[in-house]
């Protein structure tokens, strides 16, 4: 135990121990059960006496903090009363800087919410963990680490990312129409990095960036975090209205299109083929970078695939993002970007003083799960079952909310609902989780939150189809009570 001694002080060094491990303790970061060290040893590692360390030990004991038991040793015993409670606050000074940001803190943060009801049926979150392939990545993980060794605990070749996994991505890629070399794909700790980074290196406080309207929640956060400014353009069931930027840009001058072409978040759209062609001329004739947020394009339902907009980009306009999060597990962090162009080599280094790495354990066990196939098999299977789910959530809002309206995605995890009229969403969603249901209320989603009151975002990948049935009736119970 590394405890600060400090021998000039006045107070005395027995004191000192005692007060130190007192408030840790208090703090919990001392457990119940936990076993204090052997005095010898204690005294050895401080350069004290042992006799300091024994009346220490001997003040905590007498105020019921720890307790010796002959033979086996001094272990941590507080009351009950002084146990370690996170939740209540420790009243502190802070120093002046920590309090100057806290009016930023976002009231948007999803937070992890801990419900009345256990039976409570979210239609937020993401893709279905029930379906995460815990055994076949824990063999991979296995396999690599038998291969690979120490290697795959190192912090491996620093620059763009493990080059198999880029070749691979490549491939990947290629599979989608998007021709791109490995040494132009740069793996981030998830599109979020991805997202931040290409920001970061493109944009300076005050610039313009345009986006959907609505738009991924995260995005809008980042942008306001880098005090961007926000112009946003509508969309529709065919994605970004693409016909409303050109008059914007007699007015505005962004400096970044942000777009998310396919199973947009949160409203499900699909942008069409008319429509990510005429943004990309947009981009050229304006000289506006496009960032392609591609979070969910493999989660097709219908319909053939569309292409990318880095597909039809041959002069390095757009910068392209993609994720494993949906598709696979998002614990694992594994994001990339593929740029062309100088702005490639700008990204790599401003990543690599950021985190040095995305971790090369989980690169090498991805590339993997990816390149044995097991990465197809498991898209082919949550496709289908995210399919069905998508199914029966529609048809559960057509038999019990007719009130409501939606188009149906053609792929994804979301579905945009527009509430009733008169109904706000952020009055709904206190009343619906009373009624044991969740969903992720319109306002999240919009630079002015009030603009999403109309609208909640439901998810239906993550529930089995009892679950979707059962929860859109009991978001029925709640609109009839509001
Ligand atoms: N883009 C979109 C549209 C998202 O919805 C998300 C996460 N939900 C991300 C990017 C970031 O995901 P990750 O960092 O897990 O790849």
């Amino acid at each position: 135990m590394r405890i600060p001694i400090d021998r000039q002080s006045k107070t005395p060094i027995t004191q000192q121990l005692a007060n130190w491990l007192k408030e840790s303790i208090r703090a919990g970061s001392l457990p119940r059960g936990m076993k204090l060290p052997a005095t010898r040893a204690l005294a050895l590692e401080l350069g004290i006496s042992r006799i300091t360390v024994q009346n220490a030990y001997a003040l905590l004991e007498s105020d019921g903090l720890i307790i010796t038991r002959e033979g086996s040793g001094t272990f941590v015993d507080p009351p009950q009363s002084i146990r370690h409670a996170p939740d209540q606050p420790v009243s502190k000074s802070w120093p002046f800087w920590q309090l100057a940001g806290e009016h930023e803190i976002n009231p948007m943060m999803p937070v992890n919410v801990t419900h009345a009801s256990e039976k409570l049926i979210s239609f937020t979150g993401v893709g279905d963990p029930d379906q995460f392939p815990l055994r076949d990545f824990l063999h991979t993980l296995q396999d690599v680490i038998r291969r690979d060794g120490i290697e795959a605990l190192s912090y491996g070749q620093f620059g763009a990312g493990y080059e198999p996994l880029r070749l691979t991505i490549s491939r990947v890629l290629a599979s989608q129409g998007i021709q791109t070399h490995p040494d132009q794909v740069l793996i981030t700790s998830g599109s979020q990095q991805a997202l931040s980074l290409v920001c970061q290196q493109l944009l300076r406080e005050g610039d313009v960036v345009l986006v959907e309207c609505p738009t991924y929640n995260l995005a809008i956060e980042l942008f306001r975090r880098l005090k961007l400014k926000i112009i946003d353009v509508p969309v529709d069931e065919n994605g970004l209205q693409v016909e409303l930027i050109e008059p914007l840009l007699q007015v505005h001058t962004p400096r970044l299109f942000y777009t998310i072409p396919n199973f947009q978040n949160p409203t499900g759209a699909c942008m069409s083929v008319a429509r990510r062609k005429q943004l990309l001329a947009l981009a050229a004739k304006y000289n506006i970078p496009i960032l392609e947020d591609d979070f969910a394009g493999d989660l097709r339902y219908d319909g053939h695939s569309l292409p990318a907009i880095k597909a039809l980009d041959m002069n390095g306009q757009v910068i392209y993002i993609g994720t494993f999060s949906k598709m696979l597990m998002p614990g694992m962090r594994v994001g990339y970007l593929v740029a062309d162009g100088p702005i490639f080599n700008q990204l790599v280094k401003l990543k690599f003083v950021q985190d040095l790495t995305t971790s090369p354990l989980i690169q090498r066990a991805l590339d993997d799960f990816v390149t044995v196939g097991r990465y197809q098999a498991h898209l082919r299977r949550t496709t289908r079952l995210y399919r069905q789910r998508r199914d029966a959530l529609v048809s559960s809002l057509q038999s019990h909310l007719p009130q409501t309206t939606f188009f149906i995605p053609r792929g994804g995890l979301f579905l945009w609902l527009t509430l009733p009229d008169g109904v706000s969403a952020s009055e709904l969603l206190p009343l619906a989780i009373q009624q044991g249901v969740e969903f992720a209320p319109g306002t999240r989603f919009f630079a002015n939150p009030e603009d999403g009151e109309h609208f909640i975002r439901l998810n239906f990948a993550t529930n089995t189809l009892e679950d979707i049935e059962t929860g859109i009736l009991r978001l029925k119970s709640t609109l009839q009570i509001i």
